[in-house]
């Protein structure tokens, strides 16, 4: 069957497998349909981006315009194009916490590779170089380049690929089903990753940590939301520290969890922090990296010393992807996006809460137009990660797209979704569950 077999390295896929992918071609609303013609609800919005839907004429519309209008001009050597410089204002404008550049890319992996070398410049222009080290959870997300690859946590991210271990430490997933907090309050727990954090630090060097870089709700790691008071604690250690603080918004950014950026839910005060997906509601890549004012005057300082700033992409600020964020971002505000989020929420919150206390499912969680149900394959006599599995497929057969991590089943639905909506996804669900347990 030659016509059956993918010619594309399909990016985190079992290659081994070489079979057909299940191939999209259509999108509308908050559905798609594959190649067979058969329609799916997208319960994870893409890859947790496409948060405006499938068709939005006005970001269509936004694209074709800019296309007419200048398809291209890049952004090197003092020179760019009118859309990039007034993205970049937009985002200073809207920024959760004041904010002095923005830096653009094309994708979250970029984003979070600039701000990790934001942040040893930053260092270096301070005639501090030898802050180099980053920390980042052992369950965090940031990417597959060299950089965000290695602050990734995830272990199958790294084998084979000979990642940067050395420079890049791993602090104890915030994680308050982690075996060793059991039986432990919130404040306990955090108190006892606070002694973790702190003994990392201190066996590393303080003087040798450049930053530390967290999701606000850590996603792709499983949908793990700290406890309370968690990222308070951790500031003032930073703080002592001198070490930056990277906010990675990645998913967090643009409306997800009912404000326009998880920083001020969550009352975060970083240095840098990094977007991209919903910025255009991935209809095109682009990623930005907002850069607070100490940061980005010890850049320009650091250029100073050198001549010019070394880092930059041909994509950096591209014209076409910049005007459709603009429109998203327009629209985002229009619709109050994250206002429709927090009225909503409640629906995918109690759709999650009626798994509480089921045979198999360990535990539920969710914030804003994020949800998690964890499984516990082991007590329905299944092997670890099989549970999810079964539960994508099941779940495939009623016409729902979701995404699993391990045992973890995850819901990013568009943010466009309505409550309606949400009850139908989540009784889509509750069936492919029962299909399986
Ligand atoms: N950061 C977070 C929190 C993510 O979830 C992702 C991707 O899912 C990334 C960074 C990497 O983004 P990209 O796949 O666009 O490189």
């Amino acid at each position: 069957m030659p016509e059956a077999i993918s010619h594309m390295l399909e990016p985190h896929s079992a290659l081994y497998l070489d079979t057909r992918p299940h191939v999209i071609t259509e999108g509308s609303g908050i559905e798609v349909r594959d190649e067979d013609g058969q329609s799916f609800v997208d319960g994870v919005a893409g890859l947790w981006s496409v948060t405006l839907g499938y068709s939005e004429p006005r970001l269509v519309e936004a694209a074709t315009r800019q296309m007419n209008k200048l398809p291209f001009y890049g952004s090197f050597n003092h020179r760019t194009n009118d859309v990039a410089l007034a993205l970049a204002a937009d985002l200073v404008d809207i920024a959760p916490i004041p904010m002095g550049k923005v830096f653009f890319g094309n994708s979250g992996s970029d984003a979070n590779d600039s701000a990790i070398k934001f942040a040893r410049y930053y260092h270096w222009s301070q005639g501090r170089p030898e802050r180099r080290k980053i920390i980042s959870h052992s369950c965090g997300y940031h990417g597959t380049t060299l950089a965000a690859g290695s602050a990734t946590g995830l272990p199958h991210i790294h084998h084979g690929f000979g990642l940067d271990t050395g420079d890049f430490l791993s602090a104890h997933c915030p994680n308050p089903l982690h075996p060793s907090s059991r039986g432990m309050s919130e404040s306990e727990q955090v108190d006892w990753l606070m002694e973790d954090f702190e003994n990392l630090i201190e066996e590393a060097g303080p003087e040798t940590v450049a930053a530390f870089i967290s999701e606000p709700i850590l996603g792709a790691g499983g949908l793990i939301i700290p406890p309370a008071g968690y990222f308070a604690r951790l500031q003032e250690i930073l703080a002592r520290h001198d070490i930056l603080f990277i906010a990675d918004e990645v998913i967090t950014g643009y409306g997800r969890t009912g404000s326009m950026f998880a920083t001020t839910e969550f009352g975060l005060s970083p240095d840098i922090i990094t977007t991209a997906k919903g910025l255009s509601s991935s209809y095109l890549p682009i990623s930005a990296t907002l850069v607070g004012e100490r940061v980005s005057a010890a850049l320009a300082e650091g250029s100073k010393q050198i001549g010019t700033f070394g880092h930059g992409f041909t994509y950096s600020g591209h014209p076409v992807p910049a005007a459709v964020a603009r429109e998203t971002l327009a629209i985002v505000r229009e619709r109050d996006i994250p206002g429709h989020v927090r009225d909503v929420a409640p629906h995918l919150a109690r759709g999650l809460d009626k798994f509480r206390g089921s045979e198999a499912v360990r535990d539920v969680r969710g914030h804003g137009l994020l949800g998690g149900v964890e499984f516990d394959a082991a007590a329905v006599g299944r092997e670890p990660g099989q549970l999810g599995q079964a539960v994508l497929r099941a779940a495939k057969e009623r016409g729902l797209l979701l995404r699993a991590m391990g045992d973890t089943v995850v819901f990013a639905p568009p943010l466009i979704i309505t409550g309606e909506q949400i009850d139908d996804l989540m009784e889509r669900f509750t069936a492919a569950y029962h299909d399986v347990v």
